[in-house]
């Protein structure tokens, strides 16, 4: 379901709150086992900062992800996320919760994610973003796909696309 560039642009005007996946989108999809138990994951600096830029123009950004993750908790805390969603299998209720929270419709929310846990949210969304290594049936329902695979700086490219769509580039 892939569109154009200007038609992805048309759809990325509209945007309002961008909902992100973590593991494979916010991560390169690795966990680094620990023999204590714990688990390591590696985020980049530049998502970091394509998030922080949503923020600033005015742009929501909300996280859904089925993984708990203390550190990834303050991570996203520290860069100033008002919407966390972790331990959340099912993304639908919390994706709705936050619509309602913010007064927004589907029209107005863009969702980047990697795997098919996400197609519910790419069927509902006015732009479904899939990572450039997303699975085959996620990409299939994606809008628009990055350059960049999770966790390398995807998240970054689509801020950058949103908010030039935006005049706020
Ligand atoms: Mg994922």
């Amino acid at each position: 379901m892939a569109l154009t560039l200007a038609a992805v642009k048309k759809r990325a005007k509209k945007i309002r709150c961008v909902f992100l996946d973590i593991d494979g989108v916010m991560t390169d999809c690795k966990l680094y086992l620990a023999a204590d138990g714990s688990e390591l994951k590696a985020v980049n600096v530049k998502d970091g900062l394509g998030i922080k830029l949503l923020m600033k123009a005015g742009i929501e950004v909300a996280v859904i992800s089925g993984r708990p993750s203390e550190a990834m908790q303050k991570r996203l805390e520290y860069l100033g996320l008002k919407h966390i969603y972790l331990n959340t299998e099912d993304k639908l209720p919390a994706y709705e919760a936050i619509q309602k929270k913010l007064g927004i419709k589907d029209e107005h929310c863009a969702h980047m994610g990697d795997d098919t846990p996400d197609i519910p949210l790419f069927t509902r969304v006015g732009l479904a973003i899939a990572v450039n290594d997303a699975h085959p049936k996620a990409l299939a329902k994606a809008h628009w796909k990055t350059r960049n695979i999770g966790g390398n700086g995807a998240i970054r490219e689509a801020a950058d696309m949103i908010l030039a769509a935006q005049g706020k580039g």
